[in-house]
């Protein structure tokens, strides 16, 4: 018992009595009913809003924005690595085609003067060495975009899987929704018809009763216990309670809730 549930009115403090019309007994068991389709209602609000397909959906949901950032920082690293490769093809391509006009030029040209054929042949291998460096650049450039071209390919394949999954959850969320939807329209409309029999009076006490007191404002009396705090009233009360004429509202003095006796005792 909380004590939230302990502060009851002090006219609610006492098991006391109110002589209810004749129907009262009828009134009771109507706000009853009305407390067990409040109660059903609940638990299927509670559940629509806990159900693990949500949950799951969320863990899945950030695995994937996790999976995007990692995509998007390898697609940057791979991009440069890719301008940078043909930036160097274009170099290599460039030092050849000078190379190879130098080399034909040389072996076309006789009687070249002596000193510019040096000068054509110290620039051949002068090309010849910066091609090669330019190659070793362009090699450091592919064996640093292996494992890049890896992880973006695994990447793509974990984004896959995981968007599947994604649109299997957002289906069975869907579809469980769906149900309790359907489940909780039948039931506010039985909370409606059963509200409608309770009086208006009786059902303010119990409306305000069940806004303060976690759901539950009408409690049965079961054997000597109410089960809406679970406690034992005395032996005594139990008895006095039983023996008000039928529809007597009567509050438990431990939680503050209307306890309505069962009609046996073991009930
Ligand atoms: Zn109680």
């Amino acid at each position: 018992m909380t004590r939230e549930d302990r502060a009851a009115g002090p006219e609610d403090r006492a098991l006391s009595g109110t002589q209810e019309p004749p129907d009262g007994r009828r009134a009771l068991d109507a706000l009853l009913e009305l407390q067990d389709l409040d109660t059903v209602i609940s638990q299927l609000e509670h559940r629509k809003g806990a159900l693990p397909e949500r949950q799951q959906l969320a863990r899945v949901a950030a695995a994937l924005r996790g999976v995007e950032a990692r995509v998007s920082q390898v697609e940057v690293s791979r991009t440069a690595l890719v301008e940078r490769q043909r930036a160097l093809e274009s170099d290599i391509a460039a030092a050849t085609a000078r190379r190879e006009v130098l080399e034909q030029r040389m072996y076309a040209a006789r009687g070249t003067p002596a000193r510019d054929l040096q000068a054509m042949d110290d620039e051949i291998r002068h090309l010849r060495e910066r091609q090669d460096q330019l190659e070793d650049a362009e090699l450091e450039v592919m064996v640093a975009l292996e494992p890049l071209d890896a992880e973006s390919a695994a990447l793509g394949a974990e984004k896959t899987a995981l968007g599947t999954e994604a649109g299997q959850l957002r289906a069975a969320l869907a579809e469980v929704e769906t149900q309790i939807e359907a489940q909780l329209a039948v039931q506010r409309v039985a909370r409606t018809a059963a509200a409608d029999a309770v009086p208006e009076d009786l059902r303010d006490r119990y409306e305000s009763l069940r806004a303060r007191l976690g759901g539950t404002g009408a409690a049965r009396l079961v054997g000597n216990r109410c089960s809406g705090c679970h406690l034992e009233l005395p032996s005594m009360e139990v008895d006095r309670v039983r023996h008000l004429p039928a529809g007597t509202v009567v509050t438990c003095e431990q939680c503050g809730r209307i306890l309505v006796p069962t009609s046996s005792p073991a009930d």
